[in-house]
């Protein structure tokens, strides 16, 4: 048996161990999918490339109405009247104008991969989803390492990062989301981001973003054309109409050096005015930087021989040091270690007093230091199979203050919590605790926006497996400290509906920003074809 041949044979058991509960489905998708890219009619530029479709993708869909969806997560539930999966222009234009003739709301989805109401659509109301409009047009180039990349919203990172890699010249994402079986309508329209500094987040890399709305009309947006307008269209929670398309800026094919270590906790957090000012000198010289904390990662139920888990990328010269094979290996390892780990973590859900004992195995297993030299997407997406593991994630962004303190304060805050809940027998954080650094964003909506170009935001999430008793609770008073004492925004695809007065508060805070979107918003979409209840009080109805 050759390796290509095993390694085909492993990930096949890995699917069907993965996928026995969702069989049915996944199936009938995979028919579907595979007759469509058959029997297309590809247009004079547009390539269309063989799906990845990850069997991941909302994995609780298999719902005995036909009509129920359902995120990843399984948090977030609708019953709409009707679901549409468009596979051309054509069809969104006419999803549109049965729409408007029914006096009918919309709603899309693409993976479901959000944790927040995004995509919940009244009952009454059509939900569309974009996964089959998945052509990427020929890159263009434009000038010295500029490239850009027209793509149809429901691309999977995955296609595109392989499509750059073998094009001629190979081109690549400068930073992206560490899972590759999202799709680019969902993570740019809610202004999701990577672990680089200085490219900022991915709305940031759009050049130009094409919607349909609500008149049935294709508007294609750009700075070029209206830079006000644009920076409310990129991060446009999908108010402005169903998007077709997003131009990205792309550069040519780069390799990232990461290292993998697991410096003590007290390295970098045992006081504010020592530990900011290290992490700031970190991030400054990295491309990228992440800070990984499971809790309870020693015995004993206390902070004090905690470690950390620091990633590290930098730009690099040097050769990659993982072949194709062994990236492959490592790949379908990392796969098989997250459907193991998840069977743990449902244990510790349903068996929470084993939290600290099964937190430290599972840390002391990973605990590796380590150092590679990777082309840029194996490197940003360094772990297979996160979303085999079903979570709940709050996220917010705030701005560093000069000397890094307030990260700090953030993040001790939170491990403070941990262990005096974890005294009471409480252990609502179970997963991990991490923390990425994006400069400033001018999209009127980003969480990370700024009028200041080189402010750098903490974007710092805290991550429960689902079904951990008091994750809900833990992680709104989490928030509403960050929000509080940091001004911290919320990640629009992450939860945070649920910390209280967050509403209000991000009138009072962003309110302005809020009311130019909606000006703006209104010229598009005045009746609201595609509002929802939680954006429809955020922007003042
Ligand atoms: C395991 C995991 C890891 C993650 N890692 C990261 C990370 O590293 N960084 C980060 O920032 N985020 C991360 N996320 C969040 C994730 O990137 C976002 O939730 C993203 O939106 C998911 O993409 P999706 O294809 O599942 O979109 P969906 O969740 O299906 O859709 C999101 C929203 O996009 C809008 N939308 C999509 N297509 C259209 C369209 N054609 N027209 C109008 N509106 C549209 C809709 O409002 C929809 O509600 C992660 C999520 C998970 C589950």
């Amino acid at each position: 048996m050759t390796f290509n041949t095993f390694i085909r044979r492993l990930k096949k058991d890995i699917i069907d161990l993965t996928s026995h509960s969702k069989e049915g489905k996944k199936s009938r998708e995979r028919v579907s999918v595979d007759s469509q890219v058959e029997g297309l009619q590809v247009a004079a530029h547009p390539i269309v490339i063989p799906s990845s479709d990850n069997d991941n993708s909302n994995r609780n869909m298999a719902a005995p109405n036909p009509n129920a969806w359902s995120n990843w997560a399984g948090n977030q539930t609708c019953v709409p009247a009707q679901i549409f999966h468009p596979t051309t222009l054509t069809e969104l234009f006419a999803i549109v104008q049965q729409a408007t003739e029914a006096k009918k709301k919309i709603r899309c989805a693409a993976t479901g991969h959000t944790w927040s109401s995004s995509s919940v659509i009244q009952s009454d109301g059509y939900l569309v989803i974009v996964n089959d409009m998945k052509k990427i047009y020929a890159p263009v180039h434009v000038e010295g390492d500029v490239w850009t990349v027209e793509m149809e919203t429901g691309v999977l990172v995955k296609d595109l990062d392989d499509l750059l890699r073998a094009h001629d010249p190979p081109l690549a994402l400068p930073s992206n989301v560490v899972l590759d079986s999202v799709r680019y309508g969902g993570i740019l329209s809610l202004g999701c981001h990577g672990a680089a500094t200085e490219t900022r987040t991915l709305p940031d890399l759009v050049s130009e973003v094409k919607i349909i709305d609500a008149h049935g009309v294709l508007n294609t947006f750009s700075r070029e054309k209206d830079p006000k307008e644009f920076a409310a269209a990129v991060i446009n929670l999908g108010l402005f109409g169903i998007i077709y398309s997003y131009t990205m800026n792309v550069e040519p094919m780069f390799n990232l050096h990461m290292t993998d270590t697991f410096p003590p906790l007290s390295d970098y957090f045992e006081s504010p005015q020592v530990g900011g000012p290290k992490i700031k000198a970190m991030v400054l010289g990295n491309q990228s930087t992440e800070i990984f904390y499971w809790p309870f990662n020693t015995s004993g139920l206390g902070a004090s021989n905690d470690h950390l888990w620091v990633k590290q990328w930098q730009r690099s010269t040097l050769p990659v040091t993982v072949s194709p094979d062994q990236e492959k290996f490592l790949q379908v390892t990392q796969n098989l270690e997250t459907t193991f780990g998840d069977k743990l973590y449902e244990f510790m859900a349903q068996n929470p007093s084993c939290t600290p004992f099964l937190d430290c195995l599972i840390f002391t297993v990973m605990k590796s230091d380590s150092e590679k030299v990777l082309q840029a997407p194996d490197a940003i997406h360094y772990q297979a199979g996160i979303d085999n593991i079903p979570c709940l994630d709050m996220e917010m962004a705030f701005k560093a203050d000069d000397n890094f303190e307030n990260v700090v304060l953030a993040w001790n805050y939170v491990i403070d919590q941990i262990y005096k809940e974890a005294g009471q027998n409480n252990y609502s954080l179970n997963l991990t605790m991490e923390m990425r650094f994006v400069k400033a964003s001018d999209m009127t909506l980003s969480s990370a926006y700024d009028e200041d170009k080189d402010a750098i935001f903490c974007m710092i999430e805290i991550l429960s497996v689902i079904n951990t008793k008091g994750y809900e609770d833990f992680s709104a008073r989490v928030g509403k400290y960050w929000m509080d004492k940091f001004q911290a925004k919320p990640h629009w695809a992450k939860m945070w509906e649920h910390v209280p007065g967050i509403v209000p508060y991000l009138r009072q805070q962003t309110g302005g920003r809020l009311d130019e979107f909606e000006a703006i918003r209104r010229k598009y979409d005045p009746e609201g074809m595609f509002m929802n209840k939680t954006f429809a009080a955020l922007l003042g109805h």
